[in-house]
C-alpha cells in the first residue's frame, strides 16, 4: 500500500454536556465530537474513507449517493487533497442538466465527475449483476477503486472501530445515528467487554439490524460486540426533519452551543432524549452521543 497521508484529529474529543434532561434520571451526557476530525472528510466519514483510500493506492475512486450525500462530499473532497480522480455516480436522473444543488455543486467543485442515474438503474447496483452496469454506463475507468453507497465497506467497518476502542473505559452506552449501519457495526466491535452500543435508525424499513449483522461479517467474519437498534425514531424517513424535530434541534443548539446535523445527528439527540425521559438508561450510566458529523454548508 502506498502512503495516504490524510491527518485527523483522532482520538477525537469527548465532552461532558450539562442537560438536565439527562441528569434528572441520574445519567451523564457526553458527546463524541468525531464532527472535528478533518474539516474536509466530516466526522465518521474520516473514519471509513481513509482505509479505501489507502487501499485505492490513487486510483480513481467511483460511489454511489443521494443528491444531498455527506459521503459523496466527502469522497470527492478526499480526491482533491489526494490528487485522486472522483466520479460519483448520483441518484435520479431528474437532476441532470438543472443547477446542482448547494451539495453536489461542492462535490463539482472539488473536481468529482458526476453521472446522474435514473432511480431503478440506481438501485440495480444492488442486484445480482452488482453495480457493473452502471460502472460501464458512468464511463467509469476500468481500473478504478468501488467504494459503496455510505462507503460502507469491510475496511470503513474496521476503520470505525477505533471509535469504539477511543471509548473504552470511558462510559456505559454509545449512541449513534445510523444510516448503512456502517459505524455501528465498527464502534460495537470496538468497545470493551460491559460497554453496549446503541444505533438509532434514521431511514425507516427495520432493515438495519441485518445489515449491522451482514457488515460485521464481512469486516471480522462474524458477530462483535453488544449492540442494539431503536427503530422508533426515523420521524418518517430519511432526510425529513418535521416541525418538532427541527424544534428540538434548534432548542439544543441554543442550550449547547453546537451546531446539529439535521439528518442524523438531530435524530439521535431527540432518540437519547427520549429513552433518558423513558427511565432507558440506569442512575449512574456515563451515555456517549457520538456526534458525526456537522450542518452543511
Ligand atoms: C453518513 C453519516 C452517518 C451514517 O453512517 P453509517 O455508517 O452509514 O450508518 C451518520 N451521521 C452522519 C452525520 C453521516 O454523515
Amino acid at each position: 500500500m502506498s502512503e495516504v497521508r490524510v491527518p485527523g484529529r483522532v482520538p477525537s474529543p469527548l465532552v461532558e454536556i450539562a442537560d438536565e434532561r439527562f441528569s434528572r434520571h441520574g445519567v451523564r451526557l457526553l458527546l463524541k465530537r468525531d464532527d472535528l476530525i478533518h474539516p474536509a472528510l466530516v466526522g465518521n466519514k474520516w473514519r471509513k474513507l481513509v482505509p479505501s483510500l489507502e487501499a485505492a493506492a490513487g486510483r480513481p475512486l467511483v460511489t454511489f449517493g443521494g443528491a444531498w450525500s455527506n459521503h459523496l462530499r466527502a469522497t470527492a473532497a478526499a480526491g482533491r487533497l489526494l490528487g485522486l480522480e472522483t466520479v460519483g455516480i448520483v441518484r435520479g436522473d431528474e437532476l441532470a442538466g438543472r443547477e446542482l444543488n448547494p451539495s453536489l455543486a461542492r462535490c463539482a467543485a472539488d473536481g468529482m465527475r458526476l453521472c446522474f442515474v435514473d432511480r431503478s438503474a440506481y438501485r440495480g447496483k444492488a442486484g445480482p449483476e452488482g453495480p457493473a452496469r452502471l460502472l460501464r454506463e458512468a464511463g467509469a475507468p476500468p481500473d478504478a477503486f468501488v467504494v459503496p453507497e455510505g462507503g460502507s465497506n469491510g475496511l470503513a467497518v474496521r476503520g470505525c472501530a477505533a471509535l469504539g476502542e477511543e471509548l473504552r473505559g470511558l462510559v456505559d452506552v454509545a449512541a449513534v445515528a445510523c444510516g448503512t449501519g456502517g459505524t455501528l457495526a465498527g464502534m460495537a466491535a470496538g468497545l470493551g467487554p460491559g460497554q453496549r452500543a446503541l444505533g438509532v435508525a434514521v431511514l425507516k424499513g427495520g432493515f438495519l439490524a441485518g445489515e449491522v449483522r451482514r457488515l460485521q461479517r464481512e469486516a471480522f467474519g462474524g458477530p462483535r460486540g453488544r449492540w442494539e437498534v431503536e427503530e422508533r425514531f426515523h420521524h418518517g424517513g430519511f432526510a425529513r426533519v418535521p416541525a418538532g424535530l427541527e424544534a428540538f434541534a434548534r432548542d439544543f443548539e441554543d442550550r449547547h452551543g453546537l451546531g446539529v446535523e439535521r439528518v442524523y445527528v438531530a435524530k439521535l439527540l431527540h432518540a437519547l432524549t427520549v429513552l433518558a425521559g423513558e427511565g432507558a438508561f440506569p442512575p449512574g450510566t456515563r451515555l456517549a452521543a457520538v456526534v458525526t458529523g456537522r450542518p452543511f454548508p
